[in-house]
């Protein structure tokens, strides 16, 4: 479900860094954890932090403010949202004492930030990051890319469990089967007795008496795939779509696949938002006289006409010939820009048509023109 973080906080769109703060400090004070012993209070908790955690960081508010929360959702997983987010400082700044240590506190981020969890070790493939470019009628149009990666992929011989197949399984010496030993460790909630992994198991409490040949144990070989990645319309430069469970394999979940979209500078049009900016090149004659001209689209070319006494710089607005937003609200517009054309080399015959026009013309006879004397 996509979050509104700017509701979250109560702040306007247009909030400050220092009200963004200042609303979360409030929001943090009433809602933590230690003093607020509600039942809704933890997860209010942790939404507030996601929150602050977005529309603290100017690339990732960027990126929300221009994708919105389901576009948001696509590129980032909980994990990129708290990348580079220490709490610890965090809480210190706005006054918030963080060695509360309540019970169950390593689980509050589903124990993200302190390793192991109860019991049994995140054994989670890591992701990949690939970048790919596409070109600006692509991004416009979307499209299917089919890329090729190379990854740690489940192994067939054991079906990821690394085990020798009809190797025999016995409980772990060394965890008695339970899969963790109790340490005593200094976490983000003070000092408390955590459970740690066994290392003998990987917390599992099972060992195999012999393993995998293909995988050594580990569950995952490395290979390639072909991925078809589905392009949305409207895609923007930088933008990355989360392909779940496509990076690498892990006992425990897959990876995700980022697919890193770059978008090619093309040879006539600009972008910028969902605008494209061109410039056509017109004959002087139709700037003065009108007529109809063929520009380029993004989808091929249009017709369009020339009013009489178009002047050089004059731009024509082509409504909806631009990108489709991203997040389906309508399309930008294609913007020409017009280029008015001086021919340099004229026949005698051009030059008298021109000199005759000269004659002819009012416009310069009242005009002063400075720097001829
Ligand atoms: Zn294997
Ligand atoms: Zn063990």
């Amino acid at each position: 479900m996509a979050k509104d973080y700017y509701e979250i906080l109560g702040v306007p769109k247009n909030a400050t860094l220092d009200e963004i703060k200042r609303a979360y400090r409030e929001l943090a004070l009433k809602y933590h954890p230690d003093r607020n012993k509600s039942k809704d209070a933890e997860e209010k908790f942790k939404e507030i932090n996601e929150a602050y955690a977005v529309l603290s960081d100017e690339e990732k508010r960027r990126n929300y403010d221009a994708y919105g929360p389901e576009g948001f959702q696509q590129q980032y997983s909980t994990e990129d949202i708290f990348r580079g987010f220490d709490f610890g400082d965090i809480f210190k700044d706005i006054g918030l004492d963080i060695n509360f240590g309540f019970p169950g506190g390593e689980d509050l981020f589903g124990g993200m930030f302190t390793q192991g969890g109860r019991g049994r070790n995140y054994d989670v493939g890591q992701s990949i990051l690939y970048p790919l470019t596409i070109t600006l009628e692509e991004a416009a149009n979307g499209t299917k890319k089919e890329i090729r990666i190379r990854h740690i992929k489940k192994c067939d011989r054991c079906n990821g469990t690394g085990a020798e197949p009809g190797a025999k399984v016995t409980k772990c010496s060394a965890c008695n089967g339970t899969g963790y030993q109790k340490i005593v460790k200094s976490t983000f909630f003070g000092r408390m007795q955590v459970n740690t992994v066994c290392e003998k198991c990987g917390g599992t409490g099972k060992v195999y008496d012999k393993v995998c040949k293909a995988c050594g144990g580990r569950g995952g070989v490395v290979g390639d795939d072909t991925i078809l990645v589905e392009i949305p319309k409207g895609v923007t430069d930088g933008m990355r779509l989360r392909l779940k469970g496509m990076g690498d394999f892990g006992k425990d979940g897959n990876g995700d696949l980022y697919v890193e979209v770059h978008i090619a500078k093309h040879k006539l049009f600009r972008r910028e938002g969902n605008d494209i900016y061109v410039n056509v090149d017109i004959p002087f004659y139709t700037a003065i006289l009108g007529g109809e001209i063929e520009v380029p689209t993004l989808n091929g070319s249009e017709k369009i006409r020339i009013e009489p006494g178009t002047q050089p710089g004059a731009r024509i607005v082509l409504q909806h010939e631009g990108i489709k937003s991203f997040r389906g609200s309508g399309n930008g517009d294609e913007i020409v820009t017009v280029n008015v054309t001086i021919p340099k080399n004229l026949t005698d015959e051009q030059k008298a048509l021109i000199e005759k026009f000269k004659g002819e013309d009012q416009s310069g006879k009242h005009a002063k023109h400075f720097g001829f004397f």
